[in-house]
């Protein structure tokens, strides 16, 4: 999506790890015009696929993932990060690897907002090696409820999550692919 790709090469910066800050406009200080825009295209790709639910994990993924589900109407439920692993029968746990920390981390979600009925629509910021979103499959699993796909803002190509989720039959729309980022500058795939 263009609008993105400018607004990345403008203001993104390269970090190790490596890491894309883009803290000017999505992740710290966040343009909400640019973030609700990136959600109406997100929410028109997943149209006609029946969501009835936003579900992202806290704490980057939630202004898109409301941006989101302003567009398709429906309920926007982000996984909580939680202090045990030891928790009661009403929620739904999973374990992930966080990226940018590199620790494990517990997320929790209630049952009551998570049902088999439900038609999932999994929305984050960034797509790296998939744990996050992986874990959001997880929850769903659990619930019983059906994924139709994952809507992601930044796709970092050059990391694996993205082959491996789609070759596992996940359908994944990303807005912008990041295919190599160096001291040479940001590729980005052509769409
Ligand atoms: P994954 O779980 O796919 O390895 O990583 C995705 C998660 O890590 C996202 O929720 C995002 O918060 C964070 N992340 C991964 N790579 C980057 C990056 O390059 N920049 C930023 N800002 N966050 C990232």
């Amino acid at each position: 999506m263009k609008i993105l790709e400018d607004k990345i090469l403008a203001e993104g910066r390269i970090l190790p790890g490596p890491v894309l800050k883009v803290s000017s406009f999505l992740n710290h200080q966040m343009d909400a015009d640019l973030i609700m825009e990136l959600g109406k295209e997100l929410a028109d790709r997943f149209r006609a696929d029946g969501v009835t639910k936003i579900l992202t994990i806290e704490s980057s993924g939630i202004a898109i993932a409301v941006a989101v589900g302003a567009a398709l109407h429906v309920p926007v439920l982000f996984a909580k990060k939680h202090r045990t692993s030891n928790v009661s029968g009403v929620l739904y746990q999973t374990l992930v690897h966080s990226y940018t920390h590199g620790t494990d981390y517990t997320v929790v979600v209630e049952r009551e907002y998570l049902k088999a009925d439900d038609r999932v629509l999994i929305i984050d910021d960034f797509l790296a090696n998939g744990k996050a979103v992986e874990g959001l499959l997880d929850l769903s699993a659990q619930a019983g409820a059906a994924v139709v796909g994952a809507g992601i803002v930044i796709e970092k190509g050059f990391q694996d999550g993205g082959a491996q989720l789609r070759a596992s039959g996940l359908r994944v729309e990303s807005l912008a692919i990041v295919d190599s980022m160096d001291e040479n500058g940001i590729v980005f795939r052509e769409s």
